[in-house]
């Protein structure tokens, strides 16, 4: 039997015991619904997951698509898949039931997309783009841009991309070059160049619908000047039907280590009568519109991480319980049969180190999904305004976080096949290629470190730090009387660490210069994941201990167990690293930052 792609009953650990989905069926916008429809929805996508993805996924990494120099071509597999999913309302399963979405939970969501995205992150790109560029519209757009563009995305007509990224302006996007000038008709004219746009140019809907960063003639230097325009492929008539093709040709394809089924493109804009655009909201506003599909988009990145690091766990888990090789220390008998390798406590070390990684980084983002949620439909304006506070300072973590240690996972997963890791013949390298990109696109970890330290932790008088840290002590408090003291303890310990260090760079911001204080952002970051993530496997292992007193069955048990071996590993191995990373903040290690450029 092939190796599940996720762990259900983890899913549903994180989905009604930790987080208490069940419970959003309280609230007004969630009436229409039950566990029963939360679950339908899940086990539809493990369905489409199994049916339609994990079969094509080998062939989608080894037939990249190509471009003749006129049209894209890719496996037509591809569009099979896509449009199961879509089909089955997974480009809008968060949207108002109205504009033909499901209206799940996004937490919900979450769950059920993590079988797509874990079966073929690549594919199901195409639909994660199309649903955060459709709920950017929905969100600033006119009733009108919601009508033309938006209700044809949801429905698998159109599709969506967000074009930021240019050849001189990566990271740096104030210096972005494409240029909007108004025409008489209340439109733009569109011209410039963008790059790695990821579903830029393919053939599996009707019509794509891009979100483009540009700067209108005349506009203030800087992030103040950046608009953000409608650029569609083809024009559509004034009665929904398709007009004219815009003045929008891909320039080329770029060929990735990983996602590879997803069209990554350089499009040119304009290089005819120009490009005609629409006008999100308001001039030079685009920047602050982009940054609510960005934050949606980080958070999906990080989950998308998550996933990779999910599934290559349960399928090196898998194998590890299925391959014989060698013998225990303890035995000295040649004669006797080979163990499987999970037998040695190696294999279990590299399955334990995956298990902490996957299933914290994917506990973070859950936890992200429900600040999202709660931010929208929490009861009181008080408790919306605590959510989205939280939800805007911990997005960088949730970002980076799972990017960066769901390749690790992937990498130990590699580790634990051997040599059958490293040929294609398996896909654990494909989930480690796949899962490279995640610390790279939506901000790199560099500038999510910066973001953190330079603008989330001081951001409104240190509010969302300041409510991630009375959200921690809740979690100490309530474990400082139970079996799992010591453990709070240690974190308590590790928040100690974290509040000096914080306090500290804080401090060197007024005092020294700002380059050096910077130079170890990516550090800061590290440590704070490391206690977010500490904190979440407490969680997990509080909820894990109470299961283990209400459900005395067998293989209960034996979950919860694995929850608390997970969290010891993570507290022993894990969470001490902090104090190294922490002791170069306190110093401010000017190694990086001293480093002449011609010494290398
Ligand atoms: C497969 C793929 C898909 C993508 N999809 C899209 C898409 O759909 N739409 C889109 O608009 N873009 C997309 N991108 C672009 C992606 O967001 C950028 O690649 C990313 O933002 C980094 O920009 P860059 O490649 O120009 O690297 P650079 O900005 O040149 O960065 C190179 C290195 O320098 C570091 N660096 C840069 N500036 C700073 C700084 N100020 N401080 C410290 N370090 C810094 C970075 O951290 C990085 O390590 C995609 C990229 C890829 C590879």
């Amino acid at each position: 039997m092939a190796a599940p792609i996720l762990c259900a009953r983890d899913l549903q650990f994180m989905l009604y015991e930790l987080f208490d989905a069940e419970s959003l069926i309280q609230r007004p916008r969630y009436a229409d619904h039950s566990v029963e429809t939360f679950n339908a929805a899940i086990d539809t996508a493990q369905s489409i997951a199994e049916k339609y993805f994990v079969p094509i996924r080998k062939k989608v990494d080894e037939q990249q698509p190509t471009f003749d120099g006129k049209n894209v071509h890719m496996i037509p597999e591809i569009k099979v898949a896509v449009d199961a999913a879509t089909q089955a309302g997974f480009v809008s399963s968060t949207a108002d039931f109205e504009l033909g979405g499901m209206q799940l939970p996004p937490i919900v969501a979450s769950a059920a997309n993590a079988y797509l995205t874990a079966a073929a992150s690549t594919t199901t790109g195409y639909l994660a783009l199309s649903n955060a560029n459709a709920n950017l519209i929905e969100n600033h757009g006119s009733a009108e841009q919601i009508e033309t563009w938006v209700k044809p995305i949801r429905v698998g007509r159109f599709a969506g991309t967000m074009a930021m990224t240019e050849p001189g302006a990566g990271s740096g996007l104030a210096d972005l070059t494409t240029t909007a000038v108004p025409a008489d008709d209340g439109t733009y004219r569109i011209r410039g160049s963008k790059i790695f746009i990821s579903g830029g140019e393919h053939e599996l809907n009707e019509n794509i619908v891009h979100l483009v960063l540009a700067r209108i003639k005349g506009a203030p230097a800087g992030v103040k000047g950046i608009s953000l325009f409608i650029v569609p492929k083809i024009l559509v008539n004034a009665d929904g039907s398709l007009g004219e093709r815009n003045d929008v040709a891909l320039a080329g394809l770029f060929h990735k280590m990983g996602g590879r089924g997803q069209t990554s493109t350089a499009l040119s804009f304009g290089e005819n009568d120009g490009a005609v655009g629409y006008l999100v909201g308001e001039e030079n506003r685009g920047l602050t519109y982009m940054f609510h599909m960005m934050n949606e988009a980080r958070v999906m990145v990080g989950t998308g991480a998550a996933c990779l690091a999910l599934t290559g766990y349960q399928y090196s888990l898998d194998y590890a319980r299925e391959r014989p090789q060698g013998r225990l220390p303890s035995c000295k008998d040649p004669s006797s049969a080979p163990v499987s390798i999970i037998e040695h406590a190696d294999v279990r070390r590299m399955l334990l180190a995956q298990k902490a990684y996957a299933e914290g980084a994917f506990a973070l983002c859950m936890f992200g999904a429900q600040l999202a949620d709660d931010k929208d439909t929490e009861q009181t304006e008080e408790a919306r305004h605590a959510a989205h506070t939280l939800l805007d300072f911990l997005t960088p973590i949730i970002k980076t976080w799972p990017s960066e240690y769901g390749p690790k996972a992937n990498d130990l997963a590699i580790q634990v096949l051997g040599g059958h890791g490293y040929i294609n013949e398996h896909p654990v390298e494909m989930f480690y290629r796949d899962n490279r990109l995640n610390p790279i696109h939506e901000g790199t970890t560099g500038i999510q470190s910066l973001d953190l330290l330079g603008r989330k932790l001081p951001m409104n008088n240190m509010a969302g730090y300041r409510a991630f840290l009375a959200l921690m002590q809740a979690t100490i408090d309530e474990a400082a009387s139970g079996e799992l003291a010591p453990v709070a303890e240690r974190l308590a310990a590790a928040i100690v660490t974290l509040e000096t260090t914080t306090e500290h760079l804080l401090g060197a911001m007024m005092a020294k210069p700002i380059d050096l204080v910077m130079a170890n952002s990516v550090k800061y970051l590290e440590v704070f994941g490391h206690v977010v993530i500490a904190w979440l496997w407490l969680r997990q292992g509080l909820v894990a201990q109470q299961g283990m007193v209400a459900k005395p069955h067998e293989t209960d048990q034996q979950f919860y167990l694995g929850k608390l071996q997970a969290m010891k590993y993570f507290f022993n191995f894990e969470l001490p690293l902090i104090e190294v990373w922490s002791k170069n903040l306190l110093d401010l290690d000017a190694t990086f930052y001293e480093m002449n450029n011609n010494w290398f």
